[in-house]
This record gives C-alpha cells, sequence and structure tokens, in this order.
C-alpha cells in the first residue's frame, strides 16, 4: 500500500524541534511505503497568520531534506469546507448556534457550579425556524457545531498507542464555523485529509480527543479515515520543552552549526529503543523507519546530544560534501586532518587560521633555548612526511625531554594553542617556512 501524509503547521510561528518531529515523522511514513509528502498550511485563522511564517515553514523543512511533494493552503480551500458543512446540515449532523460568548461562558459556570461536566447543552438545536428567524432579524449571525453522535462509542488501532477509543457524550459538540465565517481547526483538516487521499496521520497525543471527534465527521461525510498514529509529546531534559527549548527554531540550530541531517537522524529515533546513528544520509532512515518503534513514552530532546550526534556526523563528512562552506585554500587533505576535531563545520575555519597562521603564542623562559634547538632541528631535518616524528626523536635525544614537556611547547609555539589535531598531520599543512618563522622568537 503506498502512503500520502502531510505535515500540517499554522503559519502563526516559527517551528521548533517538537513541529519538526511531527514533520520527520510524516515523511518518513511516506517515503518508507514510496509515497507522497504534502505541506498543508493551516492558516484558517487570518488574523494570526502571515506570509513570512508560512515562507519560513517552507525555508525549514527544505533545509531539513524534508521536501514536499505537493502544498495546499487551507485560506484557499474555503468552498470545499462550505460544501461540507452543508452536507453535514443537509444530513442532521451540523448546526447553526446563536449564543454570544458570554452566554456560553455563564452556562459553563452554572454547569460546573453543579458539579457537571461544562459540555453544550444543543439548546441551539431546540430552536424553532421562527426563533431562529427572529434572532437572525435581530442581525445575530449563527456559529455553527458539528453534531457529535454521542451513542457511537468511537474506536480505532493506533499505529503508536494500539486500540483507542474515545466517548464522544464527555465532548461538547464543536464549533467547526465560527460567525464571521472563518473555520477552526476541525473539520478542515477532515475535509482536506478526504480530498488529498491522505492515509497515515501521525500527529502528538494533545490530538487523541480530536481524532474521535474526526472520525465521526469521516463517517458522517461518507468518506474512510486514515490510519492514526499519536506519539508522546517531545519533552526537554527537565520535564516540559521549555519555552526556551520550544523556541529553539531551526534558524537556531542552523546558526548553531548543526547539520540538517543530524537534526532529522535524532528526531528520527527519539522515543524509539534504537541507537541514533550518525547517519550520511535521509536513505537509511527512511529504509529503517518504523512507527510502531515509538512507544507510549515522552521522548527527551537534549540540545547536548544533538551537539554530539551532529559532531559524529561532521567527523565522517567528506570533503565533497562540505567544500563550499570551508576557508578558500583549505583542501581535502586539510579537511581530513582537521575534521575529527570539529563538532560543526563552521569551526574548520578556526584551524586553517593555525595553519595559516598568523598564531600567536606565549613562550614561556624555560623553552626559549628548547624551541632555539627545534627551530635548528627543522631547519636541518629534509622536510617530508614524517618531518614530527624525525623532528621529536632527535629532540628527545638531544634534550632528554619525554612526554609534556617535550610535546606541549612545540604545539603551543606552531599553533598558539594547547589542544588539537595530530600534530604530524598539522606540521605538514602548516609547513616549512611557517613553521621556521613560528619558532623564531
Ligand atoms: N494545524 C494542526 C496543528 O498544528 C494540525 C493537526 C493535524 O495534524 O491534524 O496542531
Amino acid at each position: 500500500m503506498t502512503a500520502v501524509t502531510r505535515f500540517a503547521p499554522s503559519p502563526t510561528g516559527r517551528l521548533h524541534v517538537g513541529n519538526i518531529f511531527t514533520a520527520v515523522h510524516n515523511f518518513l511514513t511516506a517515503k518508507k511505503a514510496g509515497g507522497r509528502f504534502l505541506l498543508r498550511l493551516d492558516d484558517t485563522d487570518r488574523a494570526r497568520s502571515t506570509e513570512a511564517f508560512a515562507q519560513a515553514i517552507r525555508d525549514d523543512i527544505a533545509w531539513l531534506g524534508l521536501t514536499p511533494d505537493a502544498e495546499v493552503k487551507q485560506s484557499d480551500r474555503f468552498a470545499a469546507y462550505d460544501a461540507a458543512l452543508a452536507k453535514l446540515h443537509a444530513a442532521g449532523r451540523a448546526y447553526p448556534c446563536y449564543e454570544s460568548p458570554e452566554e456560553l461562558d455563564i452556562k459553563r459556570k452554572v454547569q460546573l457550579s453543579r458539579g457537571l461536566p461544562p459540555v453544550y447543552d444543543r439548546a441551539a438545536l431546540k430552536l424553532t425556524d421562527t426563533e431562529r428567524a427572529r434572532l437572525e432579524g435581530e442581525g445575530i449571525r449563527p456559529h455553527w457545531r458539528f453534531k457529535l453522535d454521542h451513542d457511537g462509542h468511537v474506536e480505532w488501532d493506533d499505529l503508536i498507542r494500539g486500540h483507542s477509543h474515545i466517548d464522544p457524550a464527555s465532548l461538547s459538540d464543536p464549533v467547526v464555523r465560527r460567525a464571521d465565517g472563518g473555520y477552526l481547526y476541525m473539520l478542515p483538516s477532515v475535509v482536506d485529509d478526504i480530498d488529498l487521499g491522505i492515509t497515515h496521520v501521525v500527529r502528538g497525543e494533545d490530538h487523541v480527543a480530536n481524532s474521535g471527534i474526526q472520525l465521526q465527521m469521516f463517517a458522517a461525510l461518507g468518506a474512510t479515515p486514515p490510519k492514526l498514529a499519536h506519539f508522546g509529546l517531545l519533552t526537554s531534559v527537565d520535564g516540559e520543552l521549555s519555552k526556551r527549548l520550544g523556541s529553539a527554531g531551526m534558524d537556531a540550530l542552523r546558526e548553531a552549526g548543526i547539520e540538517p541531517i543530524a537534526v532529522v537522524a535524532m528526531l528520527a529515533r527519539l522515543g524509539t529503543a534504537d541507537a541514533v546513528e550518525p547517519v550520511a544520509s535521509l536513505d537509511s532512515l527512511i529504509a529503517g523507519h518504523d512507527l510502531s518503534r515509538l512507544g507510549n513514552t515522552h521522548p527527551r530532546f537534549d540540545p547536548a546530544e544533538l551537539q554530539h550526534l551532529n559532531a559524529r556526523i561532521v567527523h565522517q563528512l567528506p570533503f565533497e560534501a562540505v567544500r563550499d562552506r570551508l576557508p578558500g585554500g583549505m583542501d581535502t587533505a586539510a579537511w581530513e586532518v582537521i575534521r575529527a576535531n570539529l563538532t560543526t563545520v563552521g569551526e574548520a575555519a578556526d584551524w586553517w587560521q593555525v595553519v595559516e597562521g598568523p598564531v600567536t603564542a606565549e613562550v614561556a623562559p624555560e623553552d626559549a633555548a628548547y624551541l632555539a634547538e627545534a627551530r635548528a632541528t627543522i631547519a636541518e631535518l629534509p622536510w617530508g612526511a614524517d618531518i614530527w616524528q624525525a623532528l621529536v626523536e632527535r629532540l628527545k635525544a638531544s634534550t632528554g625531554r619525554k612526554g609534556k614537556p617535550l610535546f606541549l611547547p612545540l604545539r603551543r609555539a606552531l599553533t598558539g594553542r594547547d589542544h588539537g589535531p595530530e600534530m604530524a598531520a598539522l606540521l605538514s599543512l602548516i609547513g616549512r617556512a611557517r613553521a621556521l618563522e613560528r619558532l623564531t622568537f
């Protein structure tokens, strides 16, 4: 069976890791089945949705490589929602309501004070035609509710949670269209899923109750529902997905030098018992994807783990994959020496600066003579691939130094740092002329 999935963010803000978790699992579900992955912009909230956020969403998922096969915008589809609402009305499954928000609020407070659940009492269903005409004559525009089937127990086999059910009698008939004609999320999502042939809906457990309602909508519209999968919401290391982390958008990760494949590789495995692996491309993530590996847990997102994974990925990146992001002049040999010391590709520039110079090094007085001797030794030795080895052997023999006193003054003088890539490889990159110059004080 092929699959069609959708990622359906509202363009009312930037994407964060929680949204991307949803996108990743929808993308992988579709691609594993050789199917299609769609971007649906849930922009029915005209006041809060902006084209700038829509574009940022497109840019972010493109950066991650989660390229959609098509894009739809809910704001283009109001005619389809009107038609569905008319169909539901004709079937007795949608009805107009005239209560103001204040009246509804009072009803809820009264129910609560009597110890009753604040479920809408369906007063509008009891209105006669004359009463409706009077209310509309007073200029009151109706909002519309979907009439739940309170007797129908809603059940489904969730691809993550297993057998699931909702008792619709505990829920209010949801408002689907506001008095101003604008649609709320619930019905448009169902109409789109039907029209776009969505086969799998993969989303957070915060939508479980919505699924109960939406399954009744699919049935009322005579459609077969998609398969449903609800995962536990991401948490941060300190519990809830914190504001700081929740607002860590893709732009922040990009600026921090995180590779897009690291983000996807991490989110593909988070919450499963499978190890997070430093993969090179999406292909192996697609091949290894299985929604049922996600348990009933709340996966923990730890930025430090992402950085660690990023480093492991960078250590394996071939020169070809990074050449455009490296400083001019840096070649394959230099990349291969330096990459093992990096956590981000951007840091390569620092090491290239160490190679090219200038470097500043403080020389301890007790090392001055030692370094002068090192300089003389380099000047004398034939410069070749084994120059470092030859240098330290000679210095060891002539000075009796070993370990740290043998190596550290050389590393400091030649690189200006205490740590870094293997000196043998680094000295070859630095070259004879620069090495002699750096040992001259
Ligand atoms: N716009 C909805 C959300 O972001 C989509 C939910 C769904 O996947 O149906 O929560």
